[in-house]
């Protein structure tokens, strides 16, 4: 059972990599809208829980958030672990988790930090363009239709999210950035967090990823 936290700030590239490094180790990705959602349409207490609030426009509260992911790490596909992606974002989210597993004298085994420069960061959302007909996603620097403007896939228009202009990005890493690295501390002190290169291309940066789980085994249990 080996329960991994995959940090990285907006546009790091954590949506790519969690299932990637999933495949590897043969352990599901829990991701807290994925099961929140998950939780609420199944229709169990936790879910109706969740439900209250989510349904109210209301944050779901990190105790709830928590029970959640600790039931779905009881299921039987996350029985040798699981890769927790977009939880914890606060250090009290993080102290809770590590309580709540605690209790099941289970721990967070790994914390791993996908680090990019937040210019970097600010320049890949810059350049993404997503087509108008199916959402199919381009990086004008990284990953360029071949011919301008339009989908290879689908031949619709490519469009800049509203989300993606630069002020946007700016204003949304000054707000998510400074909780992260404060996440990113906590398991620091923990021993646990291993920082990884994220600037190397999708394959470097899942080969340091899986480079930093090898790196040295966890302890049994
Ligand atoms: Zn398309």
């Amino acid at each position: 059972m080996m329960v991994v936290v995959l940090l990285g700030a907006p546009g790091a590239g954590k949506g790519t990599q969690a299932p990637a490094l999933a495949a590897r180790l043969g352990v599901p990705v829990l991701a807290s809208g994925d099961l929140l959602r998950g939780a609420v349409a199944a229709g169990t207490a936790l879910g109706r829980e969740a439900d209250r609030y989510m349904s109210r426009g209301q944050l779901v509260p990190d105790e709830t958030i928590v029970k959640v992911f600790l039931d779905r790490l009881h299921a039987p596909d996350a029985l040798d672990g699981a890769i927790l992606d977009g939880f914890p974002r606060t250090e009290v989210q993080a102290v809770a988790l590590d309580d709540a597993l605690e209790a099941e004298d289970r721990r967070v085994d790994r914390a791993l930090y996908i680090d990019v420069p937040l210019e970097a960061l600010v320049q890949r959302m810059a350049n993404r363009r997503i087509c108008a007909a199916n959402g199919h996603v381009y990086n004008l620097a990284s990953n360029p239709p071949k011919v301008d403007g339009v989908c290879d896939l689908d031949g619709s228009a490519l469009r800049q999210r509203a989300d993606d202009a630069e002020a946007t990005v700016r204003a949304r890493m000054d707000q998510q950035v400074p909780p992260l690295l404060e996440v990113v501390e906590h398991y620091r002190r923990r021993g646990v967090l291993e920082t990884v290169d994220g600037t190397v291309g999708i394959a470097g940066t899942t080969a340091g990823l899986v480079e930093a789980l090898g790196g040295s085994a966890p302890a049994a249990g």
